[in-house]
């Protein structure tokens, strides 16, 4: 018989939020908020969808979005980005990270990934015949080791992939770690693709420093962006995509065969979104740190060695202390089943053999909600 690939694997996020059903789990697991976004961005995408159009919108994106794309880099980095030539809509960054996979890896082409990697990187890099080159952080210091990243460039490599704020390490890279990266990418001709999804959402003064504003970087890197995240919309997936002309016009043929486009009354209202005031984006990080607090704080009086949480609104803890006997997907799959509580266990995103102890906690939750994850895991540890 014809074989079928079979390299694709299921993700994380899909076995753990379904045996989350399953079970009745509290669901802080797969990251998504329990709030929806601003009310009066969804009373304008519900008026845009009664009004209509209804129709496939421009494949590039609607201009009023790719505008507000271009104006809120400009007011938050400075950047200097020609929405007619230099912005993409996608439908997620999902879909932005698959286009440019799409167009710019070769079989062949090597690309730098640094672990922990988010779900879609591997499988995407590998079906598109790119050959990973690993590089590796570990908890509770995701620390970059930057001979070791220098090492994984060579004259065959194609990209680097950098996720900042970096999911799940919930990591925030310094500007000496961004200039170390590049650098490298300056010297060995490599474009940088940079998943910026959590660019609004860090803590305690921490500043977002987009890879694109770095010497050398505007031409060659990729900027993702996503009012998933932004607007606490994950179910829009609307996501945008920032880059010189010579880098769009082959992502933008990939989103051609992909999707072509986003359904308008979403792109309509995440650009109202996007000209919120500065107070809607401090106020984003503000309400989410003060849940990092609370989930970490009750996390650490039941014994959790929680690691230190930056930005994106994940808190990984170690369960090593807590004396259960079990690595952690084992650990996860427990504490769904018998706890009511359900966790990402960290090892898988790792390619193989990632850190067997640490799990992922999701804290863009309601209150009450986090205080009943903690009150169950009080009772069943
Ligand atoms: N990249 C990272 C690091 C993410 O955490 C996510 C979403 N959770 C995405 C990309 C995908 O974003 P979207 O939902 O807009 O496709
Ligand atoms: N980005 C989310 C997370 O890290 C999940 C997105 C998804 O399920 N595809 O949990």
């Amino acid at each position: 018989t014809n074989p079928v690939y079979t390299g694709l694997p299921t993700t994380i996020f899909e076995v753990m939020s379904r045996l989350a059903i399953e079970h009745g789990s509290i669901n802080l697991g797969q990251g998504f908020p329990d709030v929806d976004g601003p009310e009066d961005l969804r009373r304008l995408a519900a008026d845009a969808l009664v009004a209509g159009p209804n129709q496939y919108p421009p494949m590039m994106g609607l201009p009023e979005l790719r505008a507000a794309v271009a104006d809120v880099d400009r007011r938050f980095y400075g950047l200097d980005l020609d929405w007619k030539r230099e912005i993409l809509v996608t439908s997620g960054a999902t879909e932005a990270l698959s286009d440019i996979i799409t167009a710019l890896i070769e079989p062949g082409d090597e690309v730098v990934l640094i672990e922990p990697l988010y779900d879609c990187y591997l499988p995407l890099v590998r079906r598109a015949g790119g050959i990973p080159r690993l590089v590796r952080l570990t908890p509770p210091e995701w620390k970059l080791d930057v001979a070791a990243l220098e090492a994984a460039f060579s004259d065959k490599t194609k990209a680097i992939l950098l996720n900042n704020p970096m999911n799940p390490a919930a990591k925030v890279f310094s500007r000496e770690e961004l200039a170390a990266i590049a650098e490298l990418c300056v010297r060995f001709d490599a474009y940088a693709i940079c998943d910026e999804v959590y660019e609004h959402i860090r803590f305690d003064g921490r500043g977002h420093i987009p890879l694109m504003t770095l010497p050398g970087m505007r031409e060659r890197a990729i900027r993702i962006g996503s009012a998933g995240k932004t607007f606490s919309f994950t179910g829009w997936k609307v996501g945008y995509v920032a880059a010189a002309p010579a880098l769009l016009d082959p992502i933008a043929k990939a989103h051609q065969f992909t999707t072509f486009t986003t359904p308008p009354h979403l792109q309509k209202a995440v650009a109202a979104g996007l000209a919120k005031d500065d107070a809607y984006y401090a106020e984003l990080s503000g309400a989410l740190a003060a849940k990092r607090d609370r989930l970490a704080a009750g996390l650490e009086r039941l014994g959790f060695g929680v690691v230190p949480c930056g930005g994106t609104y994940f808190v990984s803890a170690d369960v090593a202390p807590l004396g259960l006997g079990a690595n952690d997907v084992e650990l996860c799959r427990r504490m769904t089943v018998e706890a009511g509580v359900t966790a990402v266990p960290v090892s898988a995103f790792y390619a193989e053999n990632g850190p067997s102890h640490f799990v992922r906690f999701c804290f863009s939750k309601r209150d009450e909600i986090l205080d009943e994850a903690l009150n169950r895991l009080g009772t069943w540890i």
